[in-house]
């Protein structure tokens, strides 16, 4: 039976009063291509109160930046194995230099060096693919000088990256939209690394969260690439809480401190008063 409207009506302020109290963190997203700021706010009143947006190149870098100027959002910075393709020579260089530049600049402000990685869907050809490992690899030696995690990119190449990783000896390392299977995942679990989530189902991926750690999880949204909004991380915290056996609001409050904690979020906030 349907129930009466002030009946309804008392069971959506009930679920969004839930909601309210379920504090969450989008771990990994492109605010920069979001042009609707009624989304962000949204976000925001929905409780994603951590938001860690992601440049791919100097341009977006530099907005994310801009952006991470309001409360709750947090910016990494870096050239993604995207750019890395598109560009070479003396452009490639130039962008690599401004971004080191850029980091260096703002090191109390950003919270990882971002998104970075390989991309072997991208990247087809070896000269393409060695390009991508140069500039990873001059974005890991940027994290390492400036003391700072990286979130890491690793479509169709979740292998040669965890052996650069291993090579550099990196530790504080997000391994966004996880796409590995439970081998690699256990491997990066052992390693220390964090082992992001987004918001859409697989059998693999599940397997990988029922085998690993929920301190090793992170919940992102990737919007607007994988979701619309910073929301989604729900999508994702309700398939780890359903799969690890705890209930939703259980799952967001873990995630969301792995999250801070990964990010170190408040020395980042300590930043912007300096700066
Ligand atoms: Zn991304």
């Amino acid at each position: 039976m349907v129930g009466s409207v002030k009946q309804i009506s008392r069971e959506i302020a009930q679920m969004q009063q839930e909601r309210q109290k379920a504090e969450t963190a989008d771990a990994h997203c492109h605010l920069d291509l979001i042009s609707d700021p009624t989304i962000l706010i949204n976000a925001i009143n929905f409780g994603v109160h951590t938001i860690i947006t992601n440049g791919i190149d100097v341009a977006t870098s530099k907005r994310a930046l801009e952006l991470s100027e309001r409360k709750y959002i947090f910016p990494a910075i870096g050239i993604d194995p995207e750019t890395a393709v598109k560009l070479d020579g003396k452009a490639l260089d130039n962008e690599i230099n401004q971004i080191m530049e850029l980091a260096r600049q703002n090191k109390d402000k950003i919270v990882a060096i971002g998104e970075i990685g390989l991309d072997y869907v991208k990247a087809k050809t070896d000269a393409t693919k060695a390009r991508q490992r140069m500039v990873f690899e001059r974005m890991l030696d940027l994290a390492k000088e400036l003391g700072l995690p990286v979130s890491v990119h690793s479509r169709e190449s979740m292998d040669a990256v965890l052996e650069i990783l291993e090579k550099r000896d990196m530790r504080k390392v997000h391994l966004h939209f996880f796409e590995g299977n439970v081998q690699q995942a256990k491997e990066a679990e052992k390693k220390g690394y964090m082992i992001s989530i987004p918001p859409t189902e697989s059998s693999k991926r599940k397997q990988v969260i029922k085998d690993v750690s929920i301190d090793r999880l992170m919940a992102e949204s990737d919007c607007p690439v994988v979701g619309k909004t910073p929301v989604d991380v729900e999508f994702s915290i309700h398939m780890i809480a359903d799969i690890k056996g705890i209930p939703f609001v259980k799952a967001a409050e873990m995630l969301t401190n792995n999250t801070k904690k990964f990010f170190e979020v408040e020395r980042a906030k300590l930043g912007h008063i300096r700066g």
